[in-house]
């Protein structure tokens, strides 16, 4: 299960190229996760400049998070493994307990790598006494594995987690992801940037104004973007293909009448 979840550096698709509008987080990202791992011997050297093993992206639905997660796992050379969370809430207490002790093992094996868990606070909520008590008991285990991590200066594995909703992760889960970003939505210059990036090597309009598209889609994340310009290519190749179908079927219609013709002639 977790092997199908697990991507090597080589085979992430994407990279800083393939995010816009981000500069400032990207920045942020390299001195604050990229540089401690590749630079390992010098931030190991005291407790204090520990590298992070927690981070938290957190921001509106959409808005990169998940392209951010894999393509810092990219630039820092890093496996990544996308832990579905359903697999830790789903199955059995035992089970769950084998598969979150097996996720961290072979993150350790595999380091330096990041264990990405998007809709992080689905599963790390905030505890309440309605807990069930293998929820309950799952949160435990995973808190004494991370806490593994964290206490072992040598280990390169990071936990990069996702949520939409900050404020209902557990307290204990926010002290342990030190490095938090906020991934927002799109400015009117960040949708600029995003669509000229989706259209970067599309056979587009040599008129297109891409400032009156990036203000006319005010509330629009990087998805919501993305979708507009797929709708819009299809459309595009919707039209050609029509034109096409209806060409083909005049040159079928007039070379059957000219068969038709032909015939007739034959007869006469
Ligand atoms: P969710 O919270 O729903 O999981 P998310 O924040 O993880 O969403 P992603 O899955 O990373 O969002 O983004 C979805 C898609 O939107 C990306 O695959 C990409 O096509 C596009 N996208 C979003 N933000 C950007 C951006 N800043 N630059 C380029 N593409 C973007």
């Amino acid at each position: 299960i977790i092997a199908s979840q697990l991507v090597v550096p080589d085979e992430i698709s994407v990279n800083w190229k393939d995010i816009a509008g981000l500069d400032y987080l990207i920045q942020e990202l390299r001195e604050t996760v990229i540089l401690p791992i590749q630079k390992r011997e010098l931030f190991a050297d005291s407790r204090l400049t520990q590298p992070p093993k927690g981070v938290l992206l957190h921001g509106p639905p959409g808005c990169g998070k998940t392209l951010i997660a894999k393509a810092t796992a990219k630039e820092a050379n890093m496996s990544f493994i996308n832990l579905d969370v359903s697999l830790l809430t789903d199955k059995w207490y035992g089970e769950t307990q084998k598969l979150a002790a097996a996720v961290f093992s072979l993150a350790v094996k595999l380091q330096p790598c990041i264990v990405f868990i998007d809709e992080i606070e689905s599963f790390l909520r905030t505890r309440t006494q309605h807990d069930h008590e293998a929820t309950a008991m799952m949160k435990t285990q995973f808190m004494s594995l991370w806490d593994g991590l964290i206490t072992d200066p040598t280990c390169t594995v990071i936990i990069m987690g996702a949520t939409n909703r900050p404020q209902d992760l557990d307290k204990a889960i926010q002290r342990r992801m030190p490095a938090t970003f906020h991934v927002p939505m799109p400015s009117d210059t960040q949708r600029e940037r995003i669509l000229q990036l989706i259209l970067r090597s599309e056979p587009v309009a040599p008129d297109i104004d891409f400032k009156r598209l990036a203000s006319s889609t005010e509330g629009f994340s990087g998805s919501d973007l993305h979708e507009l310009c797929r709708q819009a290519a299809v459309y595009r190749v919707r039209d050609l293909a029509r034109e096409e179908m209806a060409r083909e079927m005049n040159e079928n219609q007039s070379a059957q009448n000219n068969t038709t013709d032909s015939d007739e002639e034959y007869v006469d």
